[in-house]
């Protein structure tokens, strides 16, 4: 009887391990595959480079969300807007904030600053660049320099984008 227990267990313990291994293996497998082929997109994405061309689009989306750059060195970013919709309906910006900044608090805040491109006043502390709000067609380059290693958030402050349109630029 004991016999059998254990052989039980132990064919038990062999499905189980076999059944978890299996699928456990096979998902942490593709789990690795999967973010180390997420890094290395990433790192490809996101190749160190101080050149960051953005895309933004009139489904409201940027084409890149990773960045990767060298701190202390001058970064140019140009961002172009792919759509055909006008700044008023479908406007595009890049704001990259300090990494202190809180994102939510500046697009809320952004949201009422129509007047000033959606640049809220009183936020100069939170933002290291941005570029002006532009419409489909339109582009616009600025550089700056991220001077501190660190993660650097960005978004498009255009009320209602930020929420898919932000991402983040890696200074090392
Ligand atoms: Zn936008």
């Amino acid at each position: 009887m004991k016999k059998f227990n254990l052989y039980v267990l132990a064919a038990f313990a062999s499905v189980t391990f076999w059944a978890c291994g299996g699928s456990g293996n096979n998902s942490s497998e593709s789990n690795s595959a999967a973010t180390t082929e997420e890094s290395a997109t990433t790192s490809s994405n996101a190749a160190l480079s101080q050149e960051i061309v953005l895309e933004g689009n009139d489904q409201m989306k940027f084409n890149a969300t990773e960045f990767k750059v060298k701190a202390g060195e001058p970064v140019t970013l140009k961002l172009s807007h792919t759509g055909t919709m006008s700044k008023d309906v479908m406007g595009h910006n890049v704001v990259v904030l300090t990494p202190s900044a809180d994102l939510s608090t500046f697009a809320a805040d952004a949201i009422k600053a129509k007047a000033t491109d959606y640049i809220p006043e009183g936020h100069e502390s939170s933002i290291i660049a941005h570029t002006k709000l532009i419409g489909g067609g339109e582009s616009d380059t600025i550089t700056f320099t991220l001077s501190e290693a660190g993660t650097y958030e960005f978004l498009c402050s255009f009320p209602g984008h930020s929420s898919i349109m932000k991402g983040t630029i890696t200074a090392e």
